[in-house]
């Protein structure tokens, strides 16, 4: 036998680069060992037939924006953080990234704990206050003296590879305070490490006006401060400090950090996606660079990514579009558009098979506000370096498909 797996006559789509045929994907060593039109059914162990034109083989997808600090923050397993698994190789996901969960204190659990046993490629935003054991709570940082700078640095010192960026939420009452210093000490602490920043913006707790105007300000000075690879996300919040202005107009410093090469993240969550403020974007061309869930424990029993990408669908964009923002752009975020990502020969083979479906659906925004879709997503195979992971049950009691309308 020349391959180990053979994934056979599927609609292979990597807007990435471009890809969108019927192509034949084979496998060796849980690498990618030839990509054609035809390669013969005989040269493989086992095979993989895809058929029908619903059915589409694409990169494994990343999501960019997790919670997957599982059994360390909160007071039993699972109550917070989700199984890296449960929503990664068994929801058609091969990589997660867990963004700020876990400050410097606590992030021993990731490689002690959680990336040993983990079948899913994971990630780790460190969050820059130190003791982060509140997430997805209220505030992570309460004075800049829960910015340990110093500790980040030793950390990243004696676990190389270990921190991809640093994570910072603008939540919370002592932004209005001294949120300028927060913000330019945690990117300090960022640049300490060679590592991008990602901030949250959304601040659920800012409810007058006179606090939300603070919030605004913040978010534009935040984007001042951000370098190329920065992320911003919660990009659709409808909460204070969303990036458009009260008459819904983006603030300037929007388009000037995206075209210094800003990462615009739309990380949906529980608290932080309005449809209005996502479809007024897309009128204006203010698009995601990458969709990712904000999965929490909780999160993962209503929503999904795949259930996120349908969300941007029912807006009016392409399935192309929704899987570039999962796959390409989605390594591009975490730095490892040379790993992930794309299906090319010799890179590993993590890929996602899986069906669009055609449908009347109903979905929620976070605001409560009910929408309608025409496409659902669900996942057939996972693949994550040659290996297959069944996708489970589905988040809902009926499975994965988002509720019919
Ligand atoms: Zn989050």
């Amino acid at each position: 036998m020349t391959y180990d797996l053979l994934i056979k006559g599927g609609h292979v789509l990597d807007p990435g680069q471009g890809l969108d045929g019927t192509l034949d994907i084979a496998i060796t060593s849980g690498k990618i060992a030839q990509i054609a039109a035809d390669i013969a059914a005989e040269d493989a162990a086992r095979v993989i037939e895809v058929r029908g034109s619903a059915r589409h083989v694409v990169p494994g997808l990343i999501d960019a924006h997790t919670h997957v600090a599982y059994g360390a923050v909160t007071e039993g397993v699972g109550m917070g953080s989700c199984d890296p698994d449960v929503i990664g190789v068994h929801s058609g996901v091969t990589t997660v990234s867990d963004c700020g969960s876990v400050g410097v204190a606590n992030l021993g659990v990731f490689p002690a704990y959680i990336l040993p046993r983990a079948k899913t490629r994971v990630i780790t935003f460190v969050n820059v206050g130190s003791y982060a054991h509140t997430m997805p709570g209220p505030a992570d940082v309460n004075s800049l003296a829960d910015i340990n700078r110093d500790a980040l640095l030793k950390c990243a010192q004696h676990n190389p590879g270990l921190i991809a960026g640093v994570k910072l939420r603008i939540v919370g009452p002592v932004f209005a305070e001294i949120g300028e210093d927060i913000i330019t000490t945690a990117k300090a602490a960022a640049k300490d490490l060679g590592v991008p920043l990602m901030v949250h913006i959304g601040d659920f707790t800012a409810r007058d006006e006179a606090a939300a105007a603070r919030r605004g300000e913040l978010t534009r000075f935040l984007l001042r401060q951000f370098e190329p690879g920065d992320v911003l996300t919660h990009l659709c919040t409808p909460n204070a400090g969303r990036v458009l202005d009260p008459s819904g107009q983006p603030y300037p410093e929007v388009a000037e950090a995206r075209a210094n090469g800003v990462v615009l993240d739309s990380a949906l969550g529980r608290g932080n996606f309005g449809i209005e403020v996502a479809r007024r974007q897309a009128d204006i061309g203010l698009y995601p660079d990458t969709i990712s869930s904000d999965l929490t424990a909780f999160g993962q029993t209503f929503h999904s990514l795949l259930e996120c990408m349908a969300k941007f669908m029912s807006i009016g964009y392409t399935l192309p579009d929704v899987v570039k923002a999962t796959t390409s752009s989605a390594a591009k975020l975490l730095g490892l558009q040379d790993e992930i990502g794309a299906i090319a020969v010799g890179r590993d083979a993590d890929l996602t098979i899986l069906d669009l479906v055609e449908g009347d659906f109903t979905f929620t925004d976070t605001t409560g506000q009910a929408f309608n879709g025409g496409y659902g997503l669900v996942p057939v195979h996972t693949v994550k370096a040659g290996e297959l992971h069944a996708p489970g049950w589905g988040t809902h009691p009926w499975g994965w498909l988002p509720a019919s309308a």
